[in-house]
């Protein structure tokens, strides 16, 4: 395919671009300029705020993610100059059947914000974070988490949920759910949204909340991006601590471990908790355990340690502060370095996977058993949360009350595709076997996902994910790089 018609330095700007307007042909399938659609049959595109980008350094760094496994290249990338250019783009692509999907920080695995030969909206350029009140925030999806919590943080407030790592975005987030430490407490990052603006997948613009068109909003949220873009949403802000007492406990049983984060998160004791698996050749298993948890304040106060009363770590435990700033931005220092090294650029077949609290002892004790630390070379997740603060119907995770997150964030060497595929097949291989106990996989995972995969991920929900594509995306143009719909 021809992407190649218009050059780097003639970006396009709308009507104001030097080059002038845009248009669309639907018959060689390429974006070209006005001057060129004179002389085809070629369809316009009037006055975008934005720029839609051509160029193939444009569409290689959008052609990747953090996976670095998939590439697929889009036609063109929609840097959006508003919500209304979204709305163009969305409308056009409907008439030519041609596929869209919105990228935040394109920090999934395997594709999930890639689209073959389509549009690529690129949500950096809506970054605004528009109003903090006492009580909630309005923002743009293209914000990071990193900004949030800073402009929020500087009137004394806080959102409730955080991943680890704060350069994510916030619609990134929405879309997939976003688990951390506060989850256990609050839920996912997307069960706590209050309203939602997006452009559906059949173009029309849509306001909703639990109170406003419910199901629609319950869609929109955790809805892999499969039914609208969301261009805005507002989230609640509580009060912010100023510091974090950080507690880490160390086990060499499993079963200890796993015994400790039961009644951790079952009794609520902490603000934030989770755990890693840590390789350590010298324990007889060649693994321990390392329970992590925080309990926030702002001083005078400060928390009690007789927090850790009942807890048995065999292991040791340590206990640091933070400012509260810092706890939750604890990775910038080591994504800084792994930038710096070039590691970051590496392939990551990352695995998440969800396991039943019944189960999880004896499958990671079998998984564990057949794992070496140099099949990972990176971290191993492992921490509890309760089903019960999750609300969105469409983010999927096993039935029982406590649920643990099951990581192996993997890295491989940069050149040796070999590696990679046999990470990826052990990925596949291994979220089969939880699966067959119950397990869920969480979506930004690196392994493939058949349609029989999705329909039994969806379990009972699948009939109204398929309805609501059907109502909300009836030509089915969004966010193909999930593979639900389009394989
Ligand atoms: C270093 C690192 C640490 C991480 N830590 C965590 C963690 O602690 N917890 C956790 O849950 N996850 C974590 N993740 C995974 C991350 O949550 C997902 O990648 C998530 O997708 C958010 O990242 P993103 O902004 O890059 O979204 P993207 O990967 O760009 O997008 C994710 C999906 O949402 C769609 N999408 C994006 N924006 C919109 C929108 N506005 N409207 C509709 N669809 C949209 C995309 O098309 C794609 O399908 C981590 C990833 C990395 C690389």
């Amino acid at each position: 395919m021809n992407t190649g018609r218009i050059k780097r330095r003639d970006i396009l700007i709308g009507t104001t671009a030097t080059i002038g307007v845009i248009a669309f042909d639907p018959v060689e399938k390429l974006w070209i300029t006005d001057v060129q659609a004179q002389s085809t049959s070629s369809i316009t595109i009037p006055n975008l705020d934005g720029q839609l980008l051509l160029d193939p350094e444009s569409l290689a760094a959008v052609a990747d993610d953090f996976g670095h496994i998939i590439k697929k290249t889009p036609m063109a990338v929609l840097q959006p100059g508003s919500k209304r250019d979204i709305a163009k783009i969305i409308r056009y692509a409907n008439r030519f059947g041609i596929k869209v999907a919105m990228r935040g920080q394109g920090h999934t695995t395997y594709g999930q914000a890639q689209v073959d030969a389509g549009v690529v909206i690129d949500s950096k350029t809506l970054n605004k974070i528009h109003h903090i009140s006492s009580t909630q925030v309005i923002v743009e999806p293209g914000v990071l988490i990193l900004d949030l919590l800073k402009a929020t943080l500087a009137q004394g407030l806080t959102p409730k949920v955080f991943p680890d790592y704060l350069g994510l975005s916030v619609g990134g987030l929405l879309q997939v759910g976003g688990i951390g430490g506060h989850t256990q407490k609050f839920g996912l990052f997307a069960d706590n949204v209050l309203e939602v603006q997006a452009i559906l997948g059949k173009g029309v613009s849509t306001v909703s909340s639990l109170n406003k068109k419910p199901s629609l909003f319950n869609s929109l949220i955790g809805g892999l991006g499969q039914f609208g873009i969301i261009t805005q949403t507002t989230l609640p802000l509580i009060g912010a601590p100023t510091h974090a007492r950080v507690y880490q406990l160390s086990y060499t049983s499993l079963q200890q471990y796993i015994a400790d984060q039961n009644q951790a998160v079952t009794d609520g004791r902490f603000n934030y908790l989770e755990g890693q698996v840590i390789a350590n050749p010298s324990s007889t298993t060649g693994w321990t355990y390392l329970l992590e948890a925080a309990s926030y304040y702002t001083p005078p106060q400060a928390p009690s340690d007789s927090l850790l009363d009942g807890l048995s770590p065999d292991g040791g435990t340590t206990i640091d502060e933070f400012s509260y700033f810092d706890w939750q931005n604890r990775l910038a220092p080591l994504v800084a370095a792994l930038q710096e090294s070039g590691v970051w650029q590496f392939p990551h077949p990352w695995l998440d996977l969800f396991i039943p609290n019944s189960k999880v002892e004896s499958y990671i004790h079998q998984v564990l058993q057949n794992l070496k630390s140099t099949d990972v070379n990176g971290p191993i997740l492992l921490y509890p949360f309760l089903r019960s603060k999750l609300t969105r119907p469409f983010i999927k995770v096993p039935s029982e009350e406590i649920i643990y997150l099951f990581s192996i964030l993997r890295t491989a060497p940069s050149d040796d595709p070999n590696t990679v595929q046999a990470m990826v097949a052990a990925n596949r291989s291994l979220f089969e076997q939880a699966r067959d106990q119950g397990g869920k996989s969480y979506r930004i995972s690196a392994f493939p996902f058949s349609p029989q995969d999705w329909i039994e991920h969806f379990a009972r929900s699948w009939n109204k994910f398929r309805r609501q594509k059907v109502s909300l995306d009836p030509k089915n143009i969004l966010t193909p790089g999930q593979g639900i719909f389009n394989q």
